[in-house]
């Protein structure tokens, strides 16, 4: 397959960028151009805390990227690598076209960001990313679960730590979804009668001394009066050093308890970004593929790149700056970037990326949103109002917006929904992450898993006062049962520990299919 442009990446870049070529080309643009991206949807993602919080419905905030982007070829396939020296992608379409191949003349990068985890140990293993569709629902029923858990039990320290939400981050994501837990948590408990006096708790935990930095730090303060007053528990200039199931421990030693854990920090460069600028020998700024005013990469005329994944020059009235990465800059960069190609292709000049900031809004919580319009700033209400008519503007059609119309006025009316419809994850292998003393399993508990210790080390103490120190390479399984299939031991992390374990289908295959039989235990294998 060879087009003459491809745009690679379908979110706010990408898409508009897509959508404005194919206008500007009309029929003769689904020749052309092709649009490349993961997903057949373009995700909306400043409305993600909603669907987290059980306010908005997972088919609003997706724009159908065929319906969007008309006169263009959408293409959806994960993108493998870039090869450059033959102007190719290599594109992994589905388990039956893993490896196809789609050349181009021009290439547009609109890749965004990707999220890295690995920085805080724990954090890969228990933060939970809101940065797809699919995390959003994830985290929704992960809330709803832990106020039935907590309706359940009888403990008050455990009850606790189920009310309880720590969100690490305190940019767009972050104060968004804090915002929208705190709401939902707190609008549900009265479904749930055995909550007794203990309190829902959202903590926000931000690294800086201010929320909300992409967008101005007079609006980032501005949220946090209201969070506060609200009920939310702020927690600034505090560093995240390690995170388990049931705690989060920062820098300073304090900690938090709780069995819910956000995670919007971790932002990272995308791979297939990294790997082409390494290939062009391009030097990036913080990952970012340095363009020049026009959106093109210095050096290289065919290539183009727009969005979170670009360091785009911006004149703001007067100052030379790096355009910040939002959706609403993606999106102009998207459409100017449309342009200039179309201009080129024309044998036109293109033209620099020009936009006057109008102002930045952010939703807070139920029925509540800041904004910063024309250096006016508000909240409440009516900033909501103002920032869903402005999204039900974007979407295309008048059948789809008038849908997603009728699902907003019924939820403005009606309770948010407390089903859960997504089955537990069936990860038959799963990665944990103990805090130093944290208990893995208990003598007398049922095996749930087998354990593979990946790293770090775990004590194990029998009643009798025997102890045995498992080193890395340990595995922990049917030779610790009895023969009621209970743990023959207490199991503690002696140090901060990385464990594999082994659940489900594949343990059943372990103990039932393949008969396995109680034998000595296997250290460090
Ligand atoms: C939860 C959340 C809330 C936010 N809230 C706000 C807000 O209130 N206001 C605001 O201005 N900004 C907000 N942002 C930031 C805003 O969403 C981004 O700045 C914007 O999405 C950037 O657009 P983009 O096109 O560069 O990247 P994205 O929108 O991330 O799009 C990148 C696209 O590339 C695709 N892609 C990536 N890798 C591959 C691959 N290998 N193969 C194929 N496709 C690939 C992705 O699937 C995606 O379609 C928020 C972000 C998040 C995550």
């Amino acid at each position: 397959m060879h087009y003459d442009v491809v745009i690679a990446g379908g979110g706010f870049a990408g898409a508009y960028c897509a959508k404005t070529l194919g206008k500007l080309l009309g029929k003769e643009g689904s020749r052309r151009v092709a649009l490349v991206a993961e997903w057949n949807v373009m995700v909306f993602h400043p409305m993600l805390a909603e669907v987290a919080g059980s306010s908005l419905a997972p088919l609003d905030v997706v724009n159908p990227l065929r319906q969007l982007c008309r006169h263009v070829d959408v293409l959806q396939g994960g993108i493998q690598r870039i090869d450059w020296a033959r102007k190719i992608l290599s594109v992994d379409g589905g388990r039956f076209t893993r490896d196809h191949e789609i050349s181009f003349g021009q290439l547009v990068l609109a890749l965004g960001s990707v999220t890295d985890l690995s920085r805080v140990p724990g954090m890969a293993e228990y933060g939970r990313p809101v940065k797809s569709v699919a995390d959003a629902l994830r985290l929704r029923s992960a809330v709803i679960n832990r106020l039935e858990e907590a309706n359940l039990v009888q403990d008050g320290a455990l009850r606790a730590r189920l009310l309880t939400v720590v969100v690490v981050g305190g940019g767009y994501t972050g104060v968004e979804t804090a915002g929208q837990l705190l709401d939902f948590m707190t609008e549900s408990r009265r479904y749930y009668a055995n909550l007794g006096d203990t309190p829902i708790r959202v903590v926000l935990v931000h690294g800086h001394d201010r929320l909300l930095t992409e967008i101005g730090a007079e609006l980032g303060d501005y949220a946090r009066r209201i969070l506060e007053k609200r009920g939310m528990e702020l927690r600034l200039n505090t560093r995240v050093a390690e995170i388990a199931a049931d705690r989060v421990v920062f820098s300073d030693g304090g900690l938090i308890e709780a069995h819910t854990i956000v995670t919007t920090i971790g932002n990272a460069p995308n791979p297939v970004v990294v790997d082409l600028c390494g290939q062009l020998g391009l030097a990036t700024e913080r990952g970012r593929v340095r363009t020049d005013e026009t959106l093109r990469v210095p050096g290289h005329p065919e290539l183009w790149s727009a969005g979170d994944c670009a360091a785009v020059p911006w004149n703001d009235r007067g100052t030379i700056k790096t355009a910040p990465p939002t959706a609403q800059f993606a999106q102009r960069q998207g459409v100017r970037l449309a342009r200039n190609i179309a201009a080129t292709l024309r044998g036109d000049e293109p033209r620099p990326f020009r936009y006057r900031y109008l102002g930045q809004m952010a939703a807070i919580g139920e029925h509540d949103a800041v904004a910063e319009v024309f250096g006016f700033r508000f909240s409440g209400f009516f900033a909501w109002w103002m920032w869903r008519t402005v999204y039900l503007a974007k979407l295309p059609g008048v059948l789809r917006r008038l849908r997603v119309m009728i699902d907003w006025t019924f939820e403005l009316i009606f309770p948010r929904d407390l089903s859960i419809v997504l089955p537990p994850p069936e990860d038959v292998l799963r990665a944990i992450h103990l805090v130093k003393d944290e208990l893995l399993f208990e003598r007398g508990a049922h095996c749930r898993a087998f354990f593979y210790l990946r790293s770090g080390s775990v004590r194990l103490n029998a009643p009798d006062g025997e102890t045995r120190l498992l080193p890395k390479g340990s595995v922990l399984d049917q030779a610790l049962l009895d023969d009621t299939g209970r743990w023959r031991w207490t199991a503690v992390a002696e140090e901060s520990a990385d464990l594999t374990a082994i659940r489900g289908r594949a343990l059943k295959l372990l103990q039932t299919e393949l008969k396995l039989t109680a034998r000595p235990l296997v250290e460090g294998r």
